[in-house]
């Protein structure tokens, strides 16, 4: 983005130009990234932008081109959640960190594809398909935010947003080799983010580079007074520019080398924490004994609070209808049972089950109390360290049609990003090495609450001496 910018300034390209030839990629796209492509929108915006900049704008997000998730509420353009329930839904309103990145001069290109309500790991559960991996066409890009990864990593934008629920960005980047970022819970506004479970959902940005990361993090963080959860308080801009990692403290948990870790994922993650150990960052090993439980309470919890979020579609208010046979409970049936996909429809039954009487003080009480013990383990653990360090996944990307009849070994695939959106904390997933048949490996960086400007300081200066996001698919 900072050398797009720099080639705006001095002419030698034109925001216009840049959207044209985004635009004629996207539509020849073999990938499937995009599910809303904004042509109009975009070349509007762009014209705007080269008025901007020959008035001299400095912002470096004008006329940069930037793809959002379409789970994301855009006004006037088509917002999906690649279900058919919302299929024919355009929003008359944007979301905050559109609006704000549209205030910034951004150019909005289009919307991309997920996994249904943003409920997966592979974007496979997409209405409109899944998207593929640009490393490998045969693989999954990750998910839920697998169109986004997938168009960063394509150069089919130039960044994206992503929302992250229980590892929703950071997985599918740690899958197509890129960067992305988990915000601390409540320094971004979620407002106008399609709910999926309110207490995890966070929105992020996705990119190239930690530098292009920081940049959308800086547009679109801060207090939002339509958001009930964002945090009032002072969000200074982040300037990672002089940042010295020497003497910074990164624990390595050893329950983030367990069993199921794939033995090339945590060869080239240890190597990455070595790196890390070589420019001057101190490394010593810590625990977080309950995160072991992390799986089992993010899918009561996730679930619990996906049930009664997604009961708001009913063909009554949003999204399309079915008319049953006449009566109104029909009605709501026939919506529901067409208009949402398997997968969906499971994570309802979960969670409506999880919260019934007689269950809940067993199941949503009981994981509501584990998840306090987690957080504390980590209060704990950042006592003795600024950061921790492990793999975003246990593995690198799959087969496309792997494990598709098998949800209980997807859902465990989540084991490391489930922690910091169980405890709200920040989290980042930066490219760290290759496995042997040239996929891409993500290493996590996790750090206390509010603290994006040691996490993302640390991650510039392991790519600043490191080529890893620097190679192209
Ligand atoms: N893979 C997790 C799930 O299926 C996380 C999804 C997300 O972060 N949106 O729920």
């Amino acid at each position: 983005m900072l050398e797009t910018a720099r080639q705006f300034r001095c002419s030698t390209v034109r925001p216009t130009e840049l959207v044209e030839g985004l635009i004629d990629k996207i539509r020849d796209d073999s990938l499937n990234a995009y599910i809303t492509l904004d042509e109009a929108g975009a070349l509007r915006d762009a014209k705007k932008a080269e008025t901007a900049l020959s008035n001299g704008s400095d912002d470096t997000l004008v006329g940069i081109p930037i793809a959002i998730k379409d789970n994301i509420c855009t006004r006037g353009i088509q917002t999906t959640c690649a279900s058919d329930i919302l299929k024919n839904f355009t929003p008359t309103y944007d979301a905050t960190v559109v609006a704000r990145l549209r205030d910034r001069g951004a150019i909005i290109i289009g919307k991309t594809n997920l996994d249904e309500f943003a409920m997966g790991s592979t974007t496979t559960t997409s209405n409109i398909g899944p998207t593929k991996n640009p490393w490998d066409e045969t693989r999954t890009p990750g998910g839920s935010s697998g169109g986004s990864a997938a168009a960063v990593a394509a150069g089919l934008c130039l960044g994206a947003l992503g929302s992250d629920t229980g590892g929703s960005i950071r997985q599918p980047a740690s899958f197509c080799g890129i960067t992305g970022l988990k915000p601390t819970y409540g320094s971004v506004s979620r407002y106008g983010l399609v709910a999926f479970a309110s207490s995890l959902d966070q929105i992020g940005p996705m990119g190239r580079s930690v530098r292009d990361v920081a940049l959308l993090y800086d547009a679109i963080k801060g207090h939002d007074p339509r958001d009930s959860t964002s945090v009032p308080r002072g969000y200074p801009a982040i300037n990672l520019e002089g940042t010295d990692i020497k003497g910074l403290c990164i624990g390595v948990p050893d329950e983030f080398f367990a069993e199921g870790l794939s033995p090339e994922v945590e060869q080239a993650v240890r190597q990455g924490i070595s790196m890390f150990e070589e420019l001057g960052a101190r490394v010593v090993p810590i625990s977080l004994p309950s995160v072991r439980y992390g799986v089992a309470v993010y899918y009561i919890i996730a679930t619990a609070e996906a049930s009664s979020n997604l009961a708001r579609y009913d063909g009554v208010r949003y999204g399309v209808r079915k008319d049953g046979s006449g009566d109104l409970i029909d009605m709501y049936m026939e919506t529901r049972s067409q208009g949402f996909g398997s997968e969906v429809k499971r994570r309802i039954m979960l969670g409506t089950y999880a919260l019934s009487a007689g269950y809940y003080d067993a199941y949503y009480k009981k994981a509501s109390q584990v998840r306090a013990l987690i957080s504390k383990d980590f209060t704990d653990a950042f006592k003795d360290c600024d950061l921790i360090a492990g793999p975003t996944a246990p593995v690198s990307a799959f087969g496309l049609n792997e494990m598709m009849d098998d949800p209980l070994s997807i859902y465990l695939l989540d084991i490391y990003t489930i922690p910091a959106n169980l405890a709200g904390l920040p989290a980042l997933s930066i490219p760290c090495g290759f496995t042997g048949d040239g996929m891409p490996i993500g290493m996590q960086l996790m750090a206390p609450h509010f603290r994006e400007d040691t996490l993302l300081g640390a991650g510039m200066t392991f790519q600043d001496h490191t080529r890893f996001h620097e190679v192209l698919p």
